[in-house]
């Protein structure tokens, strides 16, 4: 069989919660909460489905939601996208990956990716038939370095991706990134795709630089954003995208083919949510930093390093003081011989830098679930 993506076996994510599974690991792998979705959410999900909205919703999403999605992108960023034209409900941030990424990348176009970066990026720019051109992000702070992603960019340049917060390393873009990127691509036609998954997920009192923010970014943009990672139900899978007009004409063309619409009875229950309950949302950092705090107090406990977190929910550790292991063969004898899961970064990059002795740790956790994988870390 001539395959598509021969270098692509199953994620790493799978690989270690399998794995995890098998020999009864603390589960820090794969990034999920283990505490419950608000049972306001799973009730008015509930009654949706009583309620008899178990039909196809809208293509683009049910109007109650995008209207949501409008009011709170305006209170957080100041702009109120249009409603019909530039909101597309999808069936998770993959999804809207996936979709805007095919909606505008032809073939032998080049899109610029900054490792680390998600897994899914580069499998859907290569069905797309474009080619990633992967650009490093600083090794300690993982910032961009804006003149080497300048001297990326070619003719066949048509997008640039980004994430902030970032998955793995929880860095996070200031303002003067945002300066720095909106100078790079002024009076160029590359697009933007903007990972903000974690947009509610930041610390110590920093503000989230939304793309939405910024009229002269926005206007090229696809911002992605995932009702997973705020309200605590990854598996529910819905997500969405802001777009211009334009793009999102586009990607609903995508969209529409791909899955042609998001799981009915979940978009009612987020529209209730955000509309109702918008404290959720806006106390989301607050909720997480003192996870992020006693998690980096207990680590500061164990011979793991953590490296500082501005945002999202994972945290990283230097591990060279227990091991010299490379990072997989490293998160393969932790899950197995100690009873802890972690990420390791290289499946994160085109060409993993050599040497790399980090790890990723989801803190999402319950107290006991954290308590439990530091004992077991304290041990090494
Ligand atoms: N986004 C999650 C993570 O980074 C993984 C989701 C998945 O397993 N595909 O851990």
């Amino acid at each position: 069989l001539q395959t598509k993506l021969p270098k692509v076996g199953t994620t790493i994510f799978t690989v270690m919660s399998q794995l995890a599974a098998e020999h009864g690991a603390v589960n820090l792998g794969q990034g999920f909460p283990d505490f419950d979705a608000p049972a306001r959410l799973v009730d008015a999900l509930a009654k949706a489905m009583r309620d008899g909205h178990n039909q196809y919703a809208p293509m683009s999403g049910i109007p109650a939601l995008r209207e949501a999605i409008a009011a709170k992108t305006e209170r957080c960023y100041g702009y109120r996208p249009d409603v019909d034209a530039e909101i597309t409900v999808t069936s998770g941030g993959s999804e809207a990956i996936f979709d805007a990424v095919h909606a505008v990348v032809r073939p032998g176009e080049e899109v610029i990716v900054l490792d680390p970066c998600y897994d899914c990026y580069e499998p859907a720019i290569e069905l797309a038939g474009g080619v990633a051109v992967h650009v490093p992000l600083d090794p300690q702070t993982f910032a961009p370095d804006w003149d080497l992603i300048r001297r990326a960019i070619t003719p066949k340049t048509r997008m640039l991706m980004i994430n902030s917060p970032h998955n793995p390393s929880g860095a996070t873009l200031g303002a003067d990134d945002i300066a720095q990127l909106t100078a790079l691509l002024r009076g160029t036609d590359i697009l933007l795709l903007s990972d903000e998954v974690y947009e509610h997920i930041v610390f110590d009192g920093a503000r989230h630089e939304s793309v939405l923010r910024y009229p002269e970014l926005r206007e090229r943009a696809f911002v992605i954003s995932s009702f997973g990672k705020t309200y605590h139900c990854t598996g529910w899978k819905v997500g969405y995208c802001v777009a211009p007009p334009a793009l999102s004409a586009e990607f609903r063309k995508v969209h529409q083919y791909n899955t042609f619409c998001t799981f009915a009875p979940a978009q009612y229950a987020f529209a209730e949510m955000i509309r109702d309950e918008p404290e959720h949302y806006l106390e989301l950092g607050a909720f997480y930093q003192p996870m992020r705090d006693r998690f980096q107090e207990q680590l500061l406990t164990t011979r793991f390093k953590p490296l500082p977190v501005p945002g999202g929910y994972f945290q990283l550790v230097d591990y060279s003081a227990v091991s010299d292991l490379d990072d997989a063969e490293f998160c393969r004898w932790l899950a197995v011989e100690h009873g802890v899961a972690a990420i390791p970064l290289s499946p994160f990059y085109g060409t993993p830098p050599k040497g790399q002795r980090l790890v990723r740790l989801c803190f999402a956790k319950s107290e006991a679930t954290r308590d439990a994988a530091i004992e077991r870390l304290r041990k090494l």
